[in-house]
C-alpha cells in the first residue's frame, strides 16, 4: 500500500505508463494501490485508466501479438483452452484500439 499512500500524499495523482495514464482514484482502483498489481491485466478494465492516441502502437503491439500466438497453437491438439483464453485476450486489446481509434479519429493499422 505504499505505492498508494505515497500517491495521496502527493495530492492529484497522475501516473504515465507505456500502455496508458492513471488519475488515480483510490475508490475505483482495480489496484487497490499496490503496485505490485499495476499492469495491463488490471488497469485495462480500470475506471481510473487511460488510453490516447501516444498509446496506441502498445496496444496495436499487444493486439498482433496476442493474434500470432494464437494462430501459432490453433492447430496444437488440446489448445481449445488457450486458444480461448487468447481470444478473450485478443478482443480486449484489439477493443481498446478501436477506443483509441474511434476517439482520434485515425484509422489506420
Ligand atoms: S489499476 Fe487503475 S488505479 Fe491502478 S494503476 Fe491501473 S489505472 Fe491506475
Amino acid at each position: 500500500m505504499q505505492y498508494a499512500r505515497d500517491m495521496v500524499a502527493d495530492g492529484f495523482v497522475v501516473l504515465n505508463n507505456e500502455f496508458g495514464i492513471c488519475l488515480y482514484a483510490a475508490e475505483t482502483a482495480r489496484c487497490q494501490g499496490d503496485l505490485a498489481r499495476v499492469g495491463v491485466e488490471t488497469c485495462l478494465r480500470c475506471a481510473n485508466a487511460i488510453f490516447g492516441p501516444q498509446h496506441l502502437p502498445f496496444w496495436r503491439e499487444l493486439s498482433s501479438d496476442a493474434i500470432a500466438l494464437r494462430d501459432s497453437i490453433a492447430s496444437v491438439p488440446n489448445s481449445e483452452g488457450a486458444v480461448a483464453a487468447l481470444d478473450e485476450r485478443v478482443s480486449d486489446f484489439s477493443g481498446v484500439v478501436s477506443k483509441i481509434q474511434g476517439a482520434s479519429g485515425d484509422v489506420a493499422s
